[in-house]
């Protein structure tokens, strides 16, 4: 399944470390890109800076108008998923989301206008209690892959992590 993830709302510059978390999960978890704007564009070097010595490809996208990135998505068959907390409860719909092809996963900063409400595809709450967008995001698409993803290697990775019981085992690929 393709994977996007757009985050949106007020205070993005002021909320520099939760938005580079939650690019920092999408790519972990098994998404191909996130989109936000009003953000720092530092959080693409950061990203960058992970990709080369961790591999994959995830891109960082900073958009102006968020409103005709969901549009366009709509138009291209992506199924816009909402995280909120008022949405259906991700146990009873996680098997539809399963068998979609391509989703856009929206997360908000603040308050999310209600036009994101209606334009969605699926409002999903990851229980009906407020928490935080990281945490909603991982437990999202960790449903989706089931955990696979958590079993994922990067071919272009400079570094790989030889999981241990103790201590801290890494391979540098490059030599
Ligand atoms: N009161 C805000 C609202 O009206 O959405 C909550 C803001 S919360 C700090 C930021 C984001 O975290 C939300 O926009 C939503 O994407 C996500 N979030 C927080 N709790 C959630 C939950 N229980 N289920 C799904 N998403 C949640």
């Amino acid at each position: 399944m393709k994977i996007e993830v757009l985050r949106i709302g007020q205070r993005l510059v002021r909320d520099d470390r939760v938005t580079t978390h939650v690019a920092l999960v999408s790519r972990a978890f098994g998404a191909s890109k996130i989109l936000m704007y009003d953000a720092n564009p530092e959080i693409k070097d950061t990203i960058s800076k992970v990709n080369s010595m961790w591999g994959s490809d995830f891109q960082v996208e900073i958009i102006d108008n968020w409103k005709k990135v969901l549009k366009t998505k709509k138009d291209d068959l992506y199924k816009i998923v909402h995280l909120t907390m008022y949405g259906e409860n991700i146990n009873s719909i996680e098997t539809s989301l399963r068998n979609e092809e391509k989703i856009m996963v929206v997360v908000g900063a603040e308050k999310v206008p209600i036009e994101v409400y209606d334009i969605a595809d699926y409002n999903v709450a990851i229980g009906n209690q407020p928490h935080s967008e990281i945490a909603a995001l991982a437990i999202l698409l960790d449903r989706i892959s089931c955990g696979q993803q958590l079993q994922k290697k990067h071919d272009n990775a400079q570094r790989e992590i030889v999981p241990t019981k103790k201590g801290k085992k890494v391979v540098d690929k490059t030599i």
